[in-house]
């Protein structure tokens, strides 16, 4: 499935509402059975942005004889049918905005008719061994995976629906596939419209002081904090010293909040050479030292 939206600012806030829908489906031997498209008349913002207009060639007058979202959808639900069926699209934001689409319509029970997800795209870069971090678009990962792209305009929702099922038959497995498909249950939804953000407050009743105790990359044991925490960009940096090798460490601490709770990432630098003091051959402090070190 691939959609085409505009942003409208409305009273309510701003919102990414679909223009079109496009999709196709496909068989168990990744042939294409049948296809969806349509318009869909905005109705929150009637005028869409020159940015859009350029990207899809979609104008004010291809919608004016569209059908508004919630008869769209309508449609959309017969043509997907009861069944067990899995979405791919290509990236997550184009579930995210049909879910986004419901919930303004207060239709989100709807989003139920999709059984499973799976994001083509990140299936389709593990296969071809690109960082998951990285966001390939599809035109670019269709030409370095020489999925041909044809003379079909890209941007149009049919087109990229094609397109994506073209690179997801060329590259998927099995195995690949059962490493990327998700349930779309509420957890799902839920995870999906989570907001992440940085914790900048230490105080946060959220901060699990242990998790700040490092152990020295080559000896192993829990290092000495010898600074206080310094926080810039939303990152938590302090001095560290090992007291078996005596090697200094700056260490960058990241506190992600996410739907699963507190991630804690960190990234230590090596200050200089050795620093040799009387400390180096000390006993490794037992881990309650260090922890009552890092929270003075
Ligand atoms: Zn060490």
């Amino acid at each position: 499935m691939d959609l085409e939206w505009n942003g409208a600012t409305t009273r309510s806030g701003y919102f990414d509402e679909i223009i079109e829908i496009g999709a196709v489906a496909l068989d168990d031997s990744m042939n294409i059975i049948s296809e969806f498209q349509t318009l869909v008349s905005p109705k929150q913002t009637r005028k869409i942005r020159g940015r859009i207009k350029d990207l899809t060639h979609i104008t004010n007058d291809d919608l004016k004889n569209a059908d508004g979202f919630v008869t769209v959808f309508k449609r959309l639900k017969a043509w997907i049918g009861t069944g067990d069926n899995c979405m791919l699209a290509w990236g997550n934001s184009d579930i995210s905005v049909l879910y986004e689409n419901l919930k303004w319509y207060n239709m989100t029970d709807e989003i139920y008719i999709i059984k499973n997800y799976c994001d083509a795209q990140q299936l389709c870069q593990q296969a071809k061994g690109i960082s998951l971090n990285k966001q390939v678009g599809l035109a670019a990962f269709a030409e370095l995976a020489e999925v041909e792209i044809g003379e079909d305009q890209l941007h149009r929702a049919l087109n990229d629906s094609r397109l994506t099922a073209r690179c997801f038959a060329k590259l998927c497995t099995p195995a690949l596939f059962d490493m990327f498909v998700k349930k779309a249950d509420r957890i799902f939804y839920e995870r999906m419209n989570f907001k992440c953000y940085n914790l900048q407050d230490l105080s946060d009743e959220q901060v699990i002081f242990s998790d700040f105790m490092t152990e020295c990359p080559d000896c192993g044991i829990f290092m000495k904090r010898l600074t206080g925490f310094i926080c810039k960009n939303k990152k938590h940096y302090a001095k560290y010293r090992c007291a078996q090798c005596g090697k200094q460490f700056n260490i960058s601490h990241t506190l992600k909040i996410t739907y699963d709770g507190l991630e804690h990432r960190k990234t230590l630098s090596e200050i200089g050479g050795v620093q040799t003091s009387d400390e180096a051959h000390e006993a490794e402090p037992a881990p309650e030292e260090a922890m009552q070190a890092a929270e003075e």
